[in-house]
């Protein structure tokens, strides 16, 4: 019997590479459901090679194939009966209701869709507890620690800390990277990714996010994830156990494997699909601390973690603005985290624990952020 798997996002870098790892492992798993946004041509294209017994386009303008369309496609495609994991590859806030949807109905969720946990990390880790789903995540640097964590106690935890490269502006000055241009943005130095990730990469929101994800997917305080910038990106995450070990996870950077991990876990399968590791043409890998001057957005989402309740989901609702801002040509470089900070000054956290006040905070930090970014 294979496991039947739902891609929401299946159009995306993430959703693209989880076919191919697909491709590789059809003797375990097969397609059940594909989504996407307004890719049509595209989605079109993976129903064809695999016909899923569900398809849906969210946007779908006029004339599709899809079968399901607008919101409610996601979370029916994550509800199916013959789907057991779901593959969150959406970016942003749009991927939150399905991955509730499919840990209250008690399923694995391989989420990659990380601004979803920091806009509603309370929520989603109840739904998990209280639906018997699972959590189990695609982002690099959580896979590491996942795998570094394998069989040991929650106790034995000391310490982790993620891997950020710096992105493509790691040597400049903050007065020029103030001014960068998108195409610059784009211009990521190890990974290929969909273009708000990139950004994010490049501003270090994506890590801030990340030290947020790890607290509510690993239970630890917020003292206990620390960030390195490491350029190589070789070193996904260390983990530092209480007798002083620390354990690290490595690998040429390619989304194949944790995609995979995430599927299989805690179990290992044979894989042909990612370059083997040579630690001489690896070269030398090198670590240095975050340069706060350089990385405003970082702090500011560190800032948003301490502050907890709804502050973290203004943080991700204000940047997921000002990067599409950005991307638009509307704003600069340097405005995204002065966006990000004027929304944060004026907010005043509130209780995190329902889905009608996460949503409604949402909305609100996306008006602030909007108002911000273009006065
Ligand atoms: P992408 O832009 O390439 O793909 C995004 C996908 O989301 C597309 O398939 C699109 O159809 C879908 N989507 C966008 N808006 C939607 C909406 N409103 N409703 C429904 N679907 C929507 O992005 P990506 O790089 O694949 O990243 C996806 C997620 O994975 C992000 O949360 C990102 O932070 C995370 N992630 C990505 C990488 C990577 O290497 N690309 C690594 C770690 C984590
Ligand atoms: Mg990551």
């Amino acid at each position: 019997m294979t496991i039947g798997v739902a891609i929401l996002g299946s159009t995306g870098s993430i959703g693209c590479s989880a076919l191919r790892v697909l491709a590789r492992q059809r003797e375990r798993f097969r397609v059940a459901a594909l989504t996407a946004h307004s890719n049509a041509e595209l989605l079109e294209r993976q129903t064809a090679d695999w016909r899923p017994g569900y398809v849906g386009l969210v946007d779908s303008g006029q004339g599709t194939g899809g079968r399901g369309n607008g919101r409610e496609c996601l979370v029916e495609a994550a509800l199916r009966p013959d789907v057991q994991i779901v593959v969150n590859a959406i970016v942003g806030a749009a991927g939150l209701e399905a991955t509730l949807a499919a840990l209250r109905a008690g399923k694995r969720v391989a989420l990659a869709n990380k601004e979803t946990l920091v806009m509603a990390g309370e929520l989603v880790t109840r739904a998990a507890r209280e639906g018997g789903g699972e959590i189990v995540p695609i982002d690099s640097e959580h896979s590491a620690v996942l795998q570094c964590l394998s069989g040991r106690r929650p106790a034995e935890l000391a310490r982790l800390i993620l891997t950020a490269s710096g992105g493509p502006f790691r040597t400049w000055t903050p007065e020029r990277v103030a001014q960068a241009t998108v195409t610059e943005a784009l211009r990521h130095p190890t990974w290929r990714m969909g273009k708000k990730i990139t950004v994010d990469s490049a501003t270090l929101a994506n890590k801030a996010l990340e030290v947020i994800e790890a607290h509510f997917l690993f239970n630890v305080g917020y003292d206990a994830v620390e960030v390195v910038v490491h350029p190589q990106s070789v070193v996904h995450a260390f983990v530092e156990l209480v007798d002083g070990s620390v354990l690290a996870q490595m690998g040429f950077p390619n989304m194949e494997l944790p995609i995979l991990y995430a599927l299989t876990h805690p179990e290992r399968v044979p894989d042909a699909g990612t370059r083997r590791f040579d630690p001489v043409a690896a070269g030398p890998l090198t670590f240095e601390p975050i340069r706060p001057e350089l990385y405003p957005a970082y702090g500011l989402g560190r800032g948003a973690a301490a502050a907890g309740g709804t502050a973290p989901t203004a943080f991700t609702a204000a940047n997921e603005v000002a990067v599409r801002l950005f991307l638009e040509g509307k704003i600069r470089f340097g405005r995204i985290a002065e966006t990000v900070a004027r929304v944060l000054d004026a907010w005043r956290p509130t209780d995190a624990d329902g889905l009608a006040a996460i949503l409604a905070a949402d909305g609100e930090a996306r008006r602030l952020a909007r108002e911000a970014a273009c006065s």
